[in-house]
């Protein structure tokens, strides 16, 4: 897809990266999730890698026609994942704390994957911790860890301006 409406910043980070993006329509696979995930389909972006393959891609929901610059953010927030990818282990580890570890659900490694990231998006106004929390204890995410729990996480950090960059990936 046409990347060129983002921010220069993020055109050279997609470009550094390696990483590709791509229409989840292009995509038989993603094609037949959509058969039984419509909704889901047709509105969530997932960034991906196997751990065979350097290729990092982000898939913009099936209903995304164009890139524009109302994906800035979404951009931002798959630009995470794209880093956490990277590493030649980055595939495996997220792969297990999004699907195993500790728990499927309520206290899943998902949280770990998408906090950092949606701490960057309360830090930048385009979300606040409650919405954030709303977000992330939802459908989408499969309720991946108590609501008074996150919103506590994301307090503090804000209080100690931890960050991602100088913490790790969890
Ligand atoms: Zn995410």
């Amino acid at each position: 897809m046409d990347i060129s409406p983002l921010r220069p910043d993020q055109i050279d980070e997609i470009e550094r990266l390696g990483v590709v993006v791509r229409n989840k329509l292009d995509s038989w696979a993603w094609r037949l999730v959509g058969v039984f995930f419509w909704t889901w389909h047709r509105s969530a972006w997932t960034t991906w890698r196997w751990p065979w393959n350097e290729q990092i891609t982000i898939w913009a929901s099936a209903g995304t026609s164009s890139i524009t610059m109302h994906h800035i953010d979404k951009i931002d927030h798959e630009l995470f994942h794209c880093r956490d990818l990277r590493p030649r282990s980055g595939p495996w580890k997220i792969g297990v704390l999004n699907f195993l570890v500790p728990l499927p659900l309520v206290f899943s490694g998902r949280w770990f994957v998408e906090r950092w990231a949606y701490l960057e998006a309360v830090r930048r106004g385009t979300k606040t911790v409650d919405s954030a929390v709303d977000k992330l204890f939802s459908f989408t995410y499969l309720y991946p860890w108590p609501p008074p729990l996150m919103r506590r996480w994301f307090k503090a950090r804000l209080k100690d301006g931890q960050t991602q960059t100088n913490r790790g990936p969890t």
